[in-house]
């Protein structure tokens, strides 16, 4: 099965990705956490895609595309994946629509995961993300047990520097302008499923589920 999550900034497809990546077995690619390990570990691409997301733009497509199209086509991919943050511009979904006809693949589902921008807001100043897995949680709908500590490898948790209040309103306008079309594009493909996210994530994720069964 191959799954996009389209939705805002915020709106809970990693949190989604991540459990369904669990229950049908298949990978969880992200490109936001594949840009923030490249950060980490001082790449030149991490020092290029940082100088973007710092000021909450989009990495340019020439620096995305490539590194999406070379990852699902590795071994662990065969059954499936679910790509969170990918795409997020029509070029990127043009690039991998082209890359996976060549591959003789497509897309099987875009879920749309609806948020309005009010809740967004309030999302993100309390997600806490992990420096070491990536793990992401909330201080008050998804706190961990010790507080400041991920429960899945005991990394520590931060505020990432694009959920300060100034950027995710410049993330949302950016969504709005250059992600958003994509739900007519999938729509005119017969993939898109919509789901509401201001539920419950444990609803959202049954909801989720539901659908994809059908
Ligand atoms: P995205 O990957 O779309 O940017 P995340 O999955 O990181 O979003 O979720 C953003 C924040 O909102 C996180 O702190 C997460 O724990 C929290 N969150 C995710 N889904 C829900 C939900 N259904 N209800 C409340 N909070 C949620
Ligand atoms: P995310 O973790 O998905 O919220 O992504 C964090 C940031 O990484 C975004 O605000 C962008 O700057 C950058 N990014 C992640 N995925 C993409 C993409 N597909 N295209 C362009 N920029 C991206």
């Amino acid at each position: 099965m191959k799954i996009i999550m389209l939705g805002a900034p915020g709106a809970g497809k990693g949190t989604q990705a991540k459990m369904l990546a669990d229950q049908y077995g298949i990978p969880h690619i992200s490109t936001g956490d594949i840009f923030r390990a490249n950060i980490k570990a001082g790449t030149e691409l991490g020092t290029k895609a940082k100088t973007y997301m710092d000021q909450g733009l989009l990495v340019p497509d020439e620096l995305v595309c490539d590194l999406v199209v070379d990852r699902v086509q590795q071994e662990d991919c065969a059954k499936g994946y679910i790509l969170d943050g990918f795409p997020r511009t029509i070029p990127q979904a043009e690039a991998l629509d082209q890359a996976l006809e060549a591959l003789g693949q497509k897309i099987d589902y875009a879920v749309n995961v609806e948020v309005p921008d009010a809740n967004i807001v309030k999302r993100m100043g309390g997600r806490r993300a992990c420096v070491n897995c990536g793990g992401t949680y909330h201080v008050e709908y998804l706190p961990t047990k010790v507080e400041g500590i991920c429960d899945r490898c005991g990394g520590e948790l931060i505020l990432r520097d694009d959920d300060k209040p100034e950027t995710v309103q410049k993330r949302l306008n950016v969504y709005h302008a250059q992600t958003q079309p994509l739900i007519d594009y999938y729509t005119a493909k017969g993939a898109l499923v919509e789901v509401d996210g201001t539920q419950d994530i444990q609803k959202v994720f049954d909801d989720i589920v539901e659908i994809l069964s059908k």
